[in-house]
């Protein structure tokens, strides 16, 4: 019923084409007119036309340089049927390319724009082929939406499409849900995959920063009002032909469809974070929002919807890691790494089988005796092909796959059972204490404090002499459990170091709250003191140390590795130092040396 597009000497010249499917025909019109007024003629079949039809389900006209779809007849009759352009319903819209139209049952169309070279190089005959291929698919979804037949077929298939729109929806926030959102991912890979024109898109992942916290704080209804306003606030930033959809509890996605550059994506995401992050009302509460967004990209040449959506979400992985409230797009690297990780998944399983880890000793010095106290244990992994791997790199993984549990057992048992050697050692004249770091999982493990006592009862050794270590954004996040924990350590007589303070909440008022024994100044302030120059760093370190003296608890400053910051440091009366000043981190042979030595030992002949 068409003619191909003219192949005139222009070369480039660009053709707007709508290809049909009406059943199992496919057929193509090259949009040359102004107005073009779609409808069923008398042979029950639905065409472009400008006379002839008895029932208009559209018009197109040109204008401004694009063509505009228009629901029914230009008059301003809608159609029964409605119009659907990409699953969503429209009565006036612009065309963009791949846009795909249902006019009716059985009928849809997809605007293509080509040029001449286009479709020279690649043949009319690949292009027919593959676009069959993708109206199939779109073919089998809408024959499952339209079982229904009988006399009350219409009723029925009313009841059917709103049953169906109810799946995918989510119904807290009214966006679309998980469901929703791959088969529209599925539909622009498929014009990627099928068509000969590239069509630029991009996903992010969304994860909400601390929402467990919001929840917890104030209340699951609370929750749901701030996931409301979050879903409105990721609605305002997309244009209408773009998806945000919510996926699962505090995990949203957002579609950017028809891009011209990744870099438009990235001035999403930009945009994305400055409105998110503006403060939020939940009853008399402000709060202040945040979302780490992690973003995939069609140029790597995405195969299926579940590739592209683990990317992002990979992504958003380093995006949270880096310290949330940011976006990360995906890139190679990533890949090989995400791979590593799998690996090491893999590799670690194994470790905990085979008993591959050592504790490292770092000493804690008291800075004003010029002595050692103990040491804290680090852990080390001897990997059989890698050599020995940092804890940074698999403590994490161990987190995420619950092997934690396993390894921290290990690491207090190991110290416990060193720290016994050491009391047993007639040479050994001091009293020593080991510092053994918890992980936030941990913590949630009930059976801990039992645990922990009955290594300390194994071993023989003095409740006093076994220190545990938390990070403080950990204790902070974890807060009513890590209180629970917390205490049940202090009746047994455990203390309780916070580790890293000064990133995360650095609010000394939970020093009040949690029995806490000890804080360790974070290294990033320890650095950056400098007797030259009063900065705020050193300002900072100065009040926490006389703060947490107040309140009776020790101070011990970690990452000294200048002569200057540890003058500083005892002028400031901190009680402890530990850094590469001293000593780096070793194995226990070398710790029996300096255990051995005591107060005997090179720093005090400086
Ligand atoms: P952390 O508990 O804050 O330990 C201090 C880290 O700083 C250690 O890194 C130590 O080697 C490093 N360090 C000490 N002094 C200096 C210094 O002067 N300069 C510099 N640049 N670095 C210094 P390491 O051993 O790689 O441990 C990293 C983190 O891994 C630890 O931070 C701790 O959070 C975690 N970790 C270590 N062992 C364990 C463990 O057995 N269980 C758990 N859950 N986490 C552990
Ligand atoms: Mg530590
Ligand atoms: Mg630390």
């Amino acid at each position: 019923m068409c003619s191909l597009p003219h192949h005139n000497s222009v070369m480039n010249h660009s053709h707007s084409i709508l290809i049909f499917r009406e059943n199992e025909k496919i057929y193509f019109e090259v949009l040359e007119e102004q107005l073009y007024t779609i409808g069923r003629a008398s042979s029950d079949k639905i065409f472009l036309a400008s006379k002839g039809i008895s029932r208009t389900h559209a018009s197109i006209y040109f204008s401004e340089n694009s063509f505009w779809l228009v629901d029914g007849s230009l008059k301003g009759k809608a159609s029964t049927n409605g119009l659907l352009v990409n699953d969503l319903k429209v009565s006036v819209h612009q065309l963009r390319k791949h846009d795909v139209i249902t006019f009716c049952k059985g009928v849809q169309a997809i605007f293509m724009q080509f040029n001449d070279e286009l479709l020279l190089s690649q043949g009319l005959k690949v292009f027919l082929e593959n676009m069959f291929d993708f109206l199939n698919i779109s073919q089998s979804r809408l024959a499952h939406s339209e079982q229904n037949s009988g006399p009350d077929r219409k009723k029925d298939r009313g009841a059917s499409r709103a049953a169906q729109l109810q799946t995918q929806v989510d119904d807290l926030t009214g966006l679309p849900n998980r469901k929703a959102f791959l088969a529209r991912v599925e539909k622009s890979l498929g014009v990627n995959n099928f068509l000969l024109e590239e069509n630029q898109f991009a996903i992010f992942f969304i994860d909400v920063d601390r929402f467990k916290m919001i929840n917890d704080s104030l209340g699951h209804l609370a929750g749901d009002q701030f996931l409301i306003q979050l879903a409105e606030r990721f609605k305002a930033c997309i244009r209408p032909y773009d998806m945000a959809a919510r996926l699962s509890g505090d995990e949203f996605a957002i579609l950017l469809d028809n891009l011209g550059s990744v870099d438009q994506a990235i001035t999403v995401a930009k945009r994305l974070q400055t409105n998110i992050s503006k403060p939020l009302k939940l009853g008399d509460q402000e709060v202040f929002p945040s979302v780490s967004v992690g973003i995939a990209s069609s140029e790597l040449q995405y195969e299926t919807v579940e590739e592209i959506l683990r990317d992002a979400d990979t992504a958003m992985y380093h995006a949270k890691r880096a310290g949330r409230s940011r976006f990360i797009v995906f890139d190679e690297n990533m890949h090989q790494k995400a791979k590593e990780l799998l690996q090491l998944d893999g590799d670690l399983r194994r470790a905990v089988e085979h008993q591959q880890f050592e504790l490292y000793y770092q000493p804690i010095i008291s800075l004003g005796l010029r002595s050692l106290l103990g040491f804290e244990a680090l852990i080390r992994w001897n990997h059989p092909e890698r050599g020995l791997i940092e804890p940074n790199t698999f403590i994490p993984i161990a987190e995420e796959t619950n092997l934690i549990y396993e390894v921290g057992m290990w690491t207090v048992q190991e110290a416990c059972r060193q720290l016994s050697v050491w009391k047993q050692n007639p040479a050994v004249q001091i009293p020593i204490s080991v510092n053994v770091n918890l992980s936030a999982r941990q913590l949630s493990d009930t059976n801990l404090v039992k645990r922990i006592q009955s290594v300390i009862e194994e071993y023989g050794i003095a409740n006093d002499e076994l220190k545990l270590e938390i990070t403080e954004s950990i204790a902070m996040e974890n807060s009513q459990q890590t209180s629970k924990v917390f205490k049940q350590l202090r009746e047994i007589g455990v203390p309780l170091v916070i580790d890293d303070f000064g990133t995360g909440y650095s609010s000394l008022s939970y020093l009040n709250r949690f029995p806490i024994d000890t804080l360790k100044i974070d290294r990033s302030f320890v650095s950056k003191i400098n007797v030259n120059a009063e900065n705020t760093s050193v300002s900072i370190t100065h009040s926490i140390i006389g703060l947490a003296h107040s309140l009776g608890v020790k101070v011990v400053a970690e990452g000294i590795e200048t002569k200057e910051q540890m003058d500083y440091l005892r002028l400031a009366r901190c009680d402890y130092g530990q850094g590469y000043l001293f000593a780096k981190p070793f194995p226990a042979d070398i710790a029996t040396d300096w255990a051995e030595r005591g107060l005997d030992w090179r720093w005090t002949s400086t």
